[in-house]
Order: C-alpha cells, then structure tokens, then sequence
C-alpha cells in the first residue's frame, strides 16, 4: 500500500476533517517559509521585527516596508495544495482551515472566507495603530515607491501597519476561540506545511490529536509533532494533498 493510499484509510470515516497549514503550504507559490532550508530565517534576524521594535524605530518600519513591496508574495497565486483544500471543502468533508499562514492564498483557491482562521493576520490588509482605519496594503505601494518609506495614517498620522501578528504581539482572541473551537469538533485533522513549532497556532492540531482522533501529518522535513501523529506523508504539499483528496473524494461520493 502506498503512503497517500494509508492515509486516505486513517480518514476514511473523516467527514468534519481541520485542515491546519503553515508556510510550507505557500512554497510552491513561490513564497519562501521561515524554517526551511532556504526561510527567511536564513537571511533575517527574527529578533529584528518585533513589535516594540515595530512601533518605536523607524528604521524597522522603513525595512518592513522595503522588504513586503520588494518580494512577490503580494501577487502570489494559490498553488494546487491550496487547491486540493478547497476541493475538501467543496466536498463536504473540511469543516475549515486554520492557517499560520498570511498571505490570503486558501481564501484565492476558493475556500470562503467562513471557512479560514488565520489566527497570525493577512498581510493584505493595514491599519492604523491609532485611529484603525484600514486600507489595502497595496493601496500604499505607490506611496513607499514614491520615496514615503514610512507612511503614515493619512486622517490621524498614527503609525501604520500591515494585520499581521509580529512576534511580541498578542495573538488575535477571537480567531483562537474559532481555531480551538473546531479543534474541539473535527473528527480528524490534518497538519500540511508547518513545522508546528509555533505556539500557541501549533496547539490548534493538537487540541484535536488528543481528543482521540486520526492526525495526519504532510510536511517535507521533520515537525515538532511526528511522534505524535498517527502518520505522516513526507514531500511536497502540491503533489501529496491533490492525491489524497483526489483518493478521499472518490471515496466519500
Ligand atoms: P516554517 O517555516 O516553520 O515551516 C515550514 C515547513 O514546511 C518546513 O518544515 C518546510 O520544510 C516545509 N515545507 C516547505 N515547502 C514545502 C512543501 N512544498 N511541501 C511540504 N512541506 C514543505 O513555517 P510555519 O510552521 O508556518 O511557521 C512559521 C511562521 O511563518 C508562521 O507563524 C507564519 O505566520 C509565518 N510565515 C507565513 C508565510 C506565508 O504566509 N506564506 C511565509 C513565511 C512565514
Ligand atoms: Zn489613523
């Protein structure tokens, strides 16, 4: 028996399955993770971005700034792990994703927005610290483009930010009760692309692993919860979770 084909049995019974994603789900769109061999960690200091940093130092902002217009994760498009998800979704079998992730793609693959917690922000969207008006992140490109490297609110000049958690930040209450919440109801969950070593996001898979029910781990390289789960599939999200679903779906309809 192949991989794919053990884990379709391990859901076989699945039909409310929580799907909980991280940067490795977004790699094939061209969007580089923290940890992985070439993450952004590799090339930035983490301690860099917090924040108090953040809020007091200009500097910090005007990097942040320079470095969210000059990748291309703005523009990036969803990739057929994505795909595959809402595929789950339009098939009844995904009660909803919980991502780490930031960057709107399962929301662009086409799961409705009801059906995504992205419980560290998107960074399509910023706001105001002060007066929280918000716009969208694109509407400032021009402005920072234009030599503007760290812009301000335009009705209160508070300082702006895009929504999404840096570390140091509180992480957003509501969006974790919902997480936790299905975490509580899923008869199954998968963990795609993470190396679930991010607390508090990485209790959501667990919450659910220890209510008793099948975990199903699909990452490239090791993860902080191999030894917890029931299986785990290794190599590329874009090519396993396609033949899983395609392998769920034909089972379930
Ligand atoms: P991570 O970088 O810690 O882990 C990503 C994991 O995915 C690694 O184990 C890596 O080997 C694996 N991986 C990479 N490409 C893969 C692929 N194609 N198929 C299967 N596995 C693959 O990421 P994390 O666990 O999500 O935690 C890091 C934090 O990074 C999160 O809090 C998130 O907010 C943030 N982040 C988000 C994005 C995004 O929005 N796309 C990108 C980078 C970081
Ligand atoms: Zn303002």
């Amino acid at each position: 028996m192949t991989d794919v084909a053990a884990a379709s049995d391990l859901l076989a019974n699945a039909r409310r399955i929580l799907a909980f994603t991280g940067a490795g789900v977004s790699t094939e769109s061209g969007i580089p993770d923290f940890r992985g061999p070439d993450g952004v960690w590799t090339k930035i200091d983490p301690s860099e971005f917090t924040y108090d940093k953040y809020v007091t130092n200009r500097e910090t902002r005007r990097r942040s700034w320079e470095m969210r217009f000059g990748s291309n994760a703005l523009d990036a498009k969803p990739n057929p792990a994505h795909q595959a998800l809402a595929d789950l979704w339009h098939g009844g079998l995904l009660i909803g994703c919980v991502t780490q992730n930031i960057d709107g793609l399962h929301q662009a693959a086409g799961l409705p927005p009801s059906a995504v917690v992205e419980v560290h922000g998107n960074a399509h969207r910023t706001r105001c610290l002060d007066c929280d008006d918000s716009m969208p992140t694109e509407a400032l490109r021009e402005r920072v483009a234009g030599g503007d490297q760290d812009p301000h609110c335009e009705h209160c000049g508070g300082i702006l930010k895009v929504t999404v958690i840096s570390f140091g930040e509180m992480m957003p209450q509501l969006e974790m009760a919902r997480a936790l919440d299905w975490a509580g109801t899923a008869d199954a969950v998968i963990a795609i692309g993470s190396t679930l070593s991010v607390y508090p996001a990485a209790h959501v898979p667990l919450e659910a692993a220890q209510r008793g029910v099948p975990y199903l781990i699909v990452n490239r390289g090791e993860t902080d919860h191999d030894r917890v789960a029931d299986l785990k599939l290794e190599g590329a999200a874009g090519t396993l979770l396609p033949q899983l679903v395609g392998a769920l779906l034909a089972r379930s309809a």
